[in-house]
């Protein structure tokens, strides 16, 4: 096996079910970041999981279109709940969880160490409950699903054993942060995962990165825990869509962000003001939804919490402003968990915007790019 080949898994998820009880059971890892289905095969909880029989679950057709459910992901689930700072920990993640991931390590929060990270090459997330309302509209039934991949303008839909196709439209389509997202893989990660449906086919492959990748998949094959027929035709398909998904999303993205820039400054302000700060209800639901934002005593949610007086959309919104602006890793929650519907990942992507062409700084690149707020920083620049 070498570094950046791919692979099919057979027979299907079960095999990767073997594979994260493996690294428990030879005591690789200390947990596995592992899923909870509530009420409905859409409504996807996080679970943090120790014992290897208790990981029974991997449901990663609807992790790859739907996520997790309401404000959870994975970087905050193992952030707030899984001591990666002490302990070692396997997970799936999107690449947006890979870059908080790295801005977290940057203030140390965890171990970039003790992760081992299986990346999904993403095509990004869709509202379930939009999907359930659209499979309703063909008259079949949601509970029915086997499978779902989403393409670059449907989502194509197993059920029944058959495939339906669902065209994007104003009431069903990626989340509109996926939708301005133009960076679909994972920043930090061992081994890259993909599904997808060839026919009725359930296809799942994986791609070695890292040599602890390697060292892994080497392991599980040989102890037969999953079983791998290397591929290049998947490879080459799977390339032209996430091209075509990544050239769609930069487009769009380049072009919200102009559409933004080329208003007048009291246009700007007027938005800002009208869009993002006035509707705002100050419920806290996207720093509680945030990866990064990393704080164990936040300022913002106490005044918020205290009903403290004169503490309205203004102060909340811009004092979190000041504090994300810098490190937003762009993974939309605050948006999908905003009550008001607010867009406020698009309001983060342009200040990220501006911050790159001042100081060069992406957040969530490279663990190895220096925070621009540090004296570190700072001198540097001197
Ligand atoms: S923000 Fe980007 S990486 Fe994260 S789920 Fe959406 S498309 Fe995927
Ligand atoms: S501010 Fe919003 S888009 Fe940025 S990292 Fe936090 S939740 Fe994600
Ligand atoms: S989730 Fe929306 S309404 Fe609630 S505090 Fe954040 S921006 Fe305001």
């Amino acid at each position: 096996m070498e570094i950046g080949e791919t692979y099919t898994v057979r027979p299907d998820e079960s095999a990767l079910i073997k594979l994260f009880q493996m690294l428990l059971e030879e005591k690789v890892v200390d947990s596995v970041l592992g899923f909870d289905i509530k009420k409905k095969r859409y409504d996807l909880s996080p679970k943090a999981i120790e014992n290897p029989k208790e990981l029974t679950l991997l449901p990663l057709s609807q992790y790859l279109a739907y996520n997790y459910a309401r404000i959870n992901s994975s970087s905050k689930f193992v952030h707030t709940k899984m001591n990666p700072r002490n302990k070692k920990i396997a997970l799936i993640a999107r690449p947006c969880d890979t870059r908080a991931f790295i801005e977290l390590s940057k203030f140390n929060q965890l171990k970039l160490d003790n992760l081992f990270i299986i990346c999904t090459n993403c095509t990004g997330s869709i509202s379930a409950a939009d999907v359930q309302k659209g499979i309703e509209n063909l008259k079949l039934d949601p509970e029915n699903v086997e499978a779902e991949e989403l393409g670059i303008n449907s989502i194509k839909i197993l059920i029944a054993g058959k495939i339906q196709e669902i065209k994007f439209s104003d009431s069903i389509k990626r989340w509109d942060n996926c939708s301005r997202c133009h960076k679909r893989e994972g920043s930090i990660c061992d081994i890259q995962v993909d599904f997808y449906l060839d026919g009725t086919k359930k296809v799942i492959t994986l791609t070695i990165i890292s040599e602890k990748g390697k060292e892994i998949l080497e392991k599980a094959v040989s102890s037969k825990k999953i079983q791998l027929d290397k591929t290049t035709a998947a490879v080459k398909k799977r390339k032209e869509l996430m091209e075509k998904i990544v050239a769609q999303a930069t487009e769009y993205r380049e072009k919200s962000i102009a559409d933004f820039q080329n208003l007048s400054d009291e246009e700007k302000f007027a938005k800002i003001a009208k869009e993002f700060i006035e509707p705002c209800r100050v419920c806290g639901q996207c720093i509680n939804a945030c990866p990064v934002c990393y704080c164990p005593t936040c300022d913002v949610m106490r005044r918020r919490k205290e009903k403290e007086a004169g503490f309205d959309g203004r102060l909340y919104l811009l004092t979190k402003m000041a504090h994300m602006g810098d490190i937003c890793i762009g993974c939309g929650k605050c948006t999908v968990a905003c009550p008001a519907k607010i867009q406020s990942a698009f309001f983060y992507d342009v200040l990220t915007d501006y911050v790159k062409q001042a100081f060069g700084y992406e957040p969530g690149r490279s663990a190895e790019e220096i925070y621009p707020r540090t004296m570190k920083a700072i001198k540097k620049s001197r």
